[in-house]
């Protein structure tokens, strides 16, 4: 997935803002269940290379789904268009394994 409408992507200023407030709305277990779907895709927002948030010109691996710039995955000009399907961030000698 590539972005090219920004508003797509307001979800994630998440991270800077303090979502526990939310928590009064789930019982105990479930809170834990959202807390961990936000913290997960706050931390795939924050490109593996230079651990920057991914705000424009990114990709996402569709493999791991962390979000990388295209000039930190050096995408080429096929990929930067948003014509292709998928990409994955190994193929092109990156890992986003990390802790
Ligand atoms: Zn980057
Ligand atoms: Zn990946």
């Amino acid at each position: 997935m590539v972005i090219d409408d920004h508003r797509d992507m307001s979800d994630i200023f998440l991270s800077e803002i303090d979502f526990n407030f939310l928590s009064i709305y789930f019982n105990k277990s479930s809170w834990k269940v959202v807390k961990g779907l936000i913290e997960t895709k706050v931390k795939h927002c924050t490109c593996p290379v230079c651990s920057l948030i991914c705000l424009e010109d990114s990709i996402e691996c569709d493999d791991c789904y962390f979000w990388y710039h295209f000039n930190c995955a050096k995408c080429s000009a096929y990929y930067r268009s948003g014509r292709a399907k998928s990409w994955s961030c190994k193929q092109f000698g990156l890992n986003c394994e990390r802790e």
